[in-house]
């Protein structure tokens, strides 16, 4: 294979690299803005079950300071009951003293329940504390190895980057801008394997001539289909010897 054609499958093998480390860069980013998202959801599910629990007591106090109040009116109904002298007003004041008692039961039955809520709202609320400080530990976890990982990445990417530079300056001009102009029209890939008499980019059939010319490898050329550039590469059979 021509010096020219090596290098260009070389500088080809290096961006692909290097996509697949910028990718994985973005893939560690994305892992920690999912983490965040987790926490924050968390929060609000923490917010809510505290608004919940504090309802909840604000009713029940409420509810309490109704019944005491009842009682109050009871207790003052009472010491009026003996001075009053109309039977038809005694009668009225009894039923009012009956009523009121009959309002403490009903709350009494409702806080009761209230209690119930309040327990399991706030079984709930530690529920959600406990949700929260894991999701918190995830975002952590994610955030220091992350961290690690996108340093180690940037680190590799300049040493591959580096030794993309070295490849591409040994390039001829005319070959590195036949190369872009195909790695900008065909998604990445501009330098193909020829196999078994097709190209292994649009996987067309190769004209017979080509093919043998492909093989020679003295030359940089191009699929007559998709336009990339082909070099020759077969399957190594196990008892030969791989050869360059
Ligand atoms: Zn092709």
């Amino acid at each position: 294979m021509i010096k020219e054609l090596e290098l260009l499958v070389r500088l080809q093998s290096l961006d692909m690299l290097i996509l697949k480390k910028e990718e994985h860069r973005g893939g560690v980013t994305s892992a920690i803005k999912s983490a965040t998202k987790e926490v924050e959801e968390k929060k609000r599910a923490l917010a809510e079950a505290e608004e919940r629990v504090r309802s909840l007591e604000k009713d029940r106090r409420d509810k309490e300071r109704t019944m005491d109040d009842l009682a109050q009116k009871i207790t003052d109904r009472k010491g009026k009951l003996f001075q009053v002298k109309d039977n038809k007003e005694y009668t009225a004041m009894l039923k009012e003293i009956e009523t009121c008692k009959e309002e403490i039961d009903r709350h009494e039955e409702e806080v009761i329940i209230l209690f119930d809520e309040i327990s399991e709202a706030q079984s709930e609320l530690a529920k959600a504390k406990e949700a929260l400080q894991e999701a918190e530990g995830h975002l952590a976890t994610a955030q220091k190895e992350g961290e690690k990982e996108q340093q180690r990445l940037e680190k590799e990417l300049e040493e591959v980057r580096k030794e993309r530079e070295n490849i591409a300056k040994q390039i001829p001009p005319r070959f590195m801008r036949m190369y872009q102009r195909i790695v900008k029209s065909k998604n990445g890939l501009a330098v193909v394997r020829a196999e078994a008499g097709a190209c292994r980019g649009c996987n067309m059939e190769l004209p017979p001539q080509l093919f043998v010319e492909v093989k020679k490898g003295e030359e940089v050329l191009q699929c007559p289909f998709c336009q990339r550039i082909l070099y020759y590469w077969e399957e190594p059979k196990p008892e030969e010897e791989e050869e360059e």
